[in-house]
């Protein structure tokens, strides 16, 4: 993502030139705009891209030539790589609208916006089962910052807990999995904590395996951070197992290393779905818990929550005292300002919603899932390695299980919860069968004939130790109904289908090798890695190096 360099234009339009397509076009001003045909009056205008404009245009001109520009972006409707939601009621984009304005660091300034974040912090707890009136959050500008203030206070209690026995604060170490997200392995490098990363393996269904995570435990573990809802695979890692090892290691070495779970997606699905399923503060070990908003929160892009168990677990040390507008406000954020409008949105959801509908949307999801899944495993030709698709086998034991075995009866399709836990997310890859009959067809091909017809899938490596392995993902969201199901998987097969009847389009593919570029410009900004640079060593996460 981002980190974009500053372009020098002159070599941008010589490499322009040089290109062989480009140079059918003469145009010698590739640095400048042109075209704003919105503003009639301004047809001679020139905007520069890369320096600011000497004088500006008209806001007709500035909107036309950007409306048309974001065109070219890949539909959000149809990008089903992202957790991150993309609809929002139209009541809803009419309240954050009007509230665009506000600044949520500006607390005596806006008291309303204040009192609505204490109730979202509220049902929060009330839905993570924290204890009453103990509950201690904030919200975010996502999941990521939620993980460093969590990583943070977690590291500054065990500093403090080290100092206090007189022992050394040298060497601290977190433990996760290696199928975490970039976000936890940032934290462990930006506020220098060693990152101990547990191999996945395809038993432990992909992600954290408590049984080896309590190997790398020791004195010096600030926590463990449990993952509710694998971003590879949706998988809900163990967190009351993990808790339980955590127990027995506290028994026999006094040593108390607590939970974080990072239920970015999670921590709005299990509580609808599952809600009998034990990971939250019901379990004491876990001390604190974030989620993203704009995942299954259902809010747009720019929401993080973190909440902690009680106050005891938020040294008062990293809480700031603010006197300057007007009165005494307590932080503890990275950001300054940020934006209201995103906590108004996840009231209005809350309030709109309520539990039953929330419940109601992520049944939906799930069960769009299960039909791609088991549409894709019928095929025959794709593995599918997620499992919200399979029936739960605790109904093989009990009358009613035996029953349903004896009629190969499917359990409810409507009924989440008879089924594996996870998020609704569809992994998958060729079989194996399919691998050994068509050797010649890549699996990225399909990522890149789907785009060609708008539909955005990704298609990626597992983590270390299982990363020759390469995954298809497609994540259900509330947007994405069960027409579009049908549709992309018609897609899918067709385009399967097609490269495997066709050693000729399999020989275009691979002269074509997925490159579609389009993004010349963006790859231009882009910063790369000197040949020289070291990748460091302890990093084994899908955070490749750049
Ligand atoms: C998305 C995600 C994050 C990062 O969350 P943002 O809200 O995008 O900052 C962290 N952990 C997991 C498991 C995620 O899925």
């Amino acid at each position: 993502m981002a980190l974009s360099k500053h372009i020098d234009p002159a070599s941008l339009l010589a490499a322009a030139r040089a290109h062989p397509h480009h140079r059918l076009i003469h145009r010698e001003h590739r640095d400048i705009h042109e075209g704003s045909y919105a503003s009639r009056f301004e047809a001679d205008m020139e905007v520069p891209k890369f320096k600011i404009p000497q004088t500006g245009v008209s806001s007709k001109a500035a909107y036309q030539i950007i409306h048309d520009e974001m065109d070219l972006d890949g539909s959000p409707l149809l990008n089903f790589a992202s957790f991150v939601h993309t609809w929002m009621p139209e009541e809803a984009n009419k309240l954050m609208m009007e509230n665009m304005n506000k600044n949520f660091a500006d607390q005596d300034e806006y008291p309303a916006t204040q009192a609505i974040h204490t109730r979202c912090i509220s049902m929060l707890g009330d839905l993570w089962h924290a204890p009453k009136g103990e509950a201690i959050g904030t919200a975010t500008t996502g999941s990521s910052e939620a993980i460093m203030l969590g990583g943070m206070a977690m590291k500054r209690r065990w500093q403090n807990k080290r100092k206090e026995q007189g022992k050394s604060t040298q060497a601290p170490n977190i433990v996760f999995g290696a199928n975490a997200q970039v976000a936890l392995e940032k934290f462990a490098r930006y506020w220098e904590v060693e990152a101990r990363l547990v191999p996945v393996t395809e038993e432990g269904n992909y992600c954290l395996d408590p049984h080896d995570a309590i190997k790398y435990v020791d004195e010096n573990t600030i926590g463990v951070m449990v993952i509710l809802g694998s971003t590879y695979t949706g998988h809900f890692e163990p967190v009351s197992l993990m808790a339980e090892l955590l127990d027995e290691y506290e028994k026999k070495t006094g040593i108390d290393v607590p939970i974080h779970v990072d239920g970015a997606s999670g921590g709005f699905v299990a509580p609808f779905a599952y809600p009998s399923y034990k990971w939250s503060f019901d379990i004491p070990r876990v001390c604190s818990i974030n989620t993203s908003g704009h995942k299954f929160g259902l809010v747009y892009a720019g929401l993080g929550w973190i909440l902690w168990r009680n106050e005891a677990m938020l040294p008062k040390e990293l809480i700031f005292e603010l006197h300057y507008l007007g009165s005494t406000e307590y932080t503890y954020t990275l950001n300054f300002s940020r934006p209201s409008a995103p906590i108004i949105g996840q009231y209005f959801n809350l309030l709109n919603l309520g539990f039953e509908g929330y419940r109601r949307i992520i049944q939906a999801d799930l069960k769009n899932a299960r039909l791609l899944a088991n549409a894709l495993e019928l095929s025959g030709y794709f593995k599918v390695l997620s499992n919200i698709h399979v029936p739960l086998p605790k109904t093989a034991e009990g009358l009613v299980g035996a029953a349903q075995k004896a009629v190969g009866a499917v359990p409810d399709p409507d009924d989440a919860e008879a089924y594996m836990k996870g998020l609704p997310v569809v992994s998958f890859r060729f079989a194996d069968e399919f691998k050994k009959q068509y050797p010649y067809v890549k699996q990225v091909w399909i990522q890149s004939l789907l785009r060609n017809k708008g539909w955005i899938v990704p298609n990626y490596n597992l983590p270390p130790a299982l990363s020759d392995v390469e995954i298809l993902r497609i994540v259900v969201r509330e947007s994405v109904s069960g027409d579009l199901i049908e549709r992309v998987l018609a897609d899918l097969l067709e385009i399967t289908e097609s490269l495997m009847s066709n050693p000729d389009v399999s020989m275009l593919m691979a002269a074509f090798s997925g490159q579609l570029s389009l993004r010349a410009e963006a790859h231009n900004g882009r910063v790369t890695k000197a040949k020289d640079d070291v990748t460091p060593s302890n990093t084994h996460t899908y955070a490749r190096e750049c």
